[in-house]
């Protein structure tokens, strides 16, 4: 008898179990059917998903992933940064490492790397001296220039700022805070002026750029535009399409994204 009673409260608590699961089940699968249906919302509304708080890299991934238009994934290749057009405050590129510990966006370091080996395997003697550089680094890059004008011109405060503003870029206004600029010199010849131009590395690099997505951003003639002198060694990524008519027109990404 008292077997039965036991057997019996064992299989009425065994139901019980067996229901409760079918119903969480059906619970589970309703709640997942609407968070599916908010997603769907929240996707068409790419500006929503572009919210301070959110990272950019993330919301980036999301339009990818959500198979958007490709002019709206095309847009962080174009992204202006010279002195009159600061980066985006807080922005911090997903970055990964290139070479001899320098970093640069992930959605574009595979380009670089295969630029650079190729060129390598023309023979050629590649040396990346910048990629990358983090507000910090650039803050410290600039205030030590700032001293170092101090030191020979005497000059001091905002004169001294914009006299070290024409050599080293303001915090925010460097291409290289945004991780899609790149420093590439010779090995043999590793001095940052215009001679670097001669180098066969630099003539590799300047011929052959725009296969891999990236243009000389710094050409001879376009300093009012840029801002910046001529660069032979600056190398900045813009994607296969826009690298290939900016090098072709000899125009610079100012005057291209004007012109579009
Ligand atoms: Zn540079």
């Amino acid at each position: 008898m008292h077997r039965k009673i036991l057997g019996f409260c064992a299989f009425t608590f065994l139901l019980g179990v067996l229901c409760g699961k079918i119903v969480f089940a059906k619970e589970a699968k309703k709640e997942k059917e609407t968070t599916l249906a908010e997603n769907e919302i929240e996707d068409s509304d790419p500006a929503g998903s572009l919210e301070p708080g959110i990272e950019e890299d993330e919301s980036l991934g999301a339009l990818t992933s959500a198979g958007k238009e490709s002019g709206e994934d095309e847009a962080w290749k174009l992204t202006l940064v010279n002195k009159w057009n600061p980066m985006e405050d807080g922005y911090k590129p997903v970055v990964e490492e290139i070479e001899n510990h320098y970093y640069f966006d992930t959605r574009a370091a595979g380009y670089l790397k295969e630029m650079l080996a190729d060129g390598r395997k023309a023979g050629l003697d590649f040396w990346v001296c910048s990629a990358y550089r983090t507000i910090e680094k650039q803050t410290e890059l600039f205030e030590d220039k700032v001293r170092r004008v101090t030191a020979e011109t005497g000059l001091t405060g905002e004169a001294a700022r914009e006299k070290a503003g024409t050599e080293v870029a303001y915090p925010g206004t460097s291409e290289h805070n945004l991780g899609l600029a790149v420093d590439i010199v010779a090995r043999d010849y590793q001095i940052l002026d215009e001679k670097q131009a001669r180098t066969e590395e630099a003539r590799w690099l300047k011929e052959n750029c725009w296969k891999y997505g990236f243009i000389l951003r710094y050409p001879t003639g376009k300093t009012e535009t840029t801002g910046i002198i001529f660069e032979p060694w600056h190398y900045r990524y813009v994607g296969e399409k826009a690298a290939k008519e900016i090098m072709e027109q000899g125009i610079c990404l100012e005057e291209y994204l004007e012109n579009r």
